[in-house]
């Protein structure tokens, strides 16, 4: 640690005081903050407790190796300032945790950008290699019960491919991004049996799962907020893996939100671009002193339907590489 502080005894005890009071006000703050979702309130508090034990014990250890070395008449001081270091090392670790829902969001930064975009369609390959070349990260939302299918879809009166990757492609080709749940088969989810809206969401979570490599937790609705509703919300943050799972509602602002089951994007790339660019500019000019989330999302096949490649692209230009923004994958900035 650079700036290793000192202990004695007493001051042990009133930092065990302090953190004390610290837990008591991030509990509160937790219960709070998730009390929609009490399955991450129960994880969040889980994290804490265990550790506020391993803090207090290491306190309690050190302090008894503090009075045992004042009984030595501080023979031992080389052993006493490795475990000062040790303390303070935990005590910054413990700093931070308590920290962490309040104000260090997003990797030690107020701000965050963050993007998704649904059906794993062949266009997210000039996509990705956009996304890449900006450092911007990304979640792709994805059907697996539908590799290789192939559709025109009309969008503005352009008719245009609508083909999904094969299961092969999914891996390497979203590699250093998300890959989540957008269920197996793309069905109105508000329309189906509860047992349907479980094994469509899970089961493509599991299959997505194996093919990455890593748990899939995230999700976006399928056909958007028409689609779902507060059941199958409900039923979702229930009985499935998933954390966290979007809507399509814009909130044309950057505040946080506790509802992660339907959590709403701030803009959609495609029908709202000059709002997209005034909310950038926005963004970029903001000092918050509490987190705020620019979230982005669309599907590819639409930047083909308007020829809107160039702009997307200045777009990527101008919200990147800015050192007070943290860019990362929903999940990074969502849980
Ligand atoms: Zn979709």
């Amino acid at each position: 640690m650079s700036n290793s502080r000192s202990f004695d005894a007493d001051q042990i005890a009133v930092v065990l005081k302090k953190i004390e009071q610290a837990y008591l006000e991030n509990i509160r703050s937790i219960e709070s903050k998730y009390s929609s979702d009490l399955r991450m309130r129960d994880e969040k508090i889980l994290s804490l407790n265990q550790e506020n034990t391993a803090l207090r014990n290491a306190l309690a250890e050190v302090s008894s190796l503090l009075k045992l070395y004042k009984q030595q008449n501080g023979n031992k001081l080389s052993a006493l300032k490795c475990e000062n270091e040790r303390l303070s090392f935990l005590v910054s670790c413990y700093e931070n945790l308590l920290n962490g829902d309040k104000k260090t969001m997003f990797n030690g930064k107020m701000k965050a950008v963050t993007f998704s975009y649904d059906d794993c369609v062949t266009q997210d390959r000039r996509l990705v290699k956009l996304l890449n070349k900006y450092g911007l990260k990304c979640t792709f939302n994805v059907n697996s019960g539908l590799f290789r299918s192939a559709s025109p879809i009309v969008v503005n009166g352009v008719t245009v491919p609508h083909v999904r990757f094969a299961k092969e492609e999914i891996k390497p080709l979203y590699e250093g991004h998300e890959v989540a749940v957008h269920t197996l088969t793309h069905p109105s989810l508000k329309n189906l049996s509860d047992e349907d809206i479980i094994r469509e969401v899970e089961e493509d979570r599991i299959a997505l799962s194996e093919i990455v490599g890593y748990d899939v937790v995230g999700m976006a609705y399928p056909g958007g907020t028409g689609n779902m509703n507060d059941h199958v919300a409900e039923l979702i943050a229930k009985n499935t893996g998933v954390k966290y799972a979007r809507t399509t509602t814009s909130t044309h602002n950057f505040e946080p939100q506790t509802e992660l089951f339907r959590f709403d994007p701030t803009i959609h790339q495609h029908a709202e671009m000059d709002k997209m660019f005034e909310l950038a500019k926005e963004f970029i000019e903001m000092k918050p002193d509490s987190p705020k989330l620019f979230y982005i999302w669309g599907h590819s096949y639409e930047i083909d339907a308007l020829d809107d490649w160039d702009r997307l692209e200045e777009f990527f230009a101008l919200i990147s590489g800015h050192d007070d923004i943290f860019y990362g994958t929903n999940r990074e900035v969502l849980l």
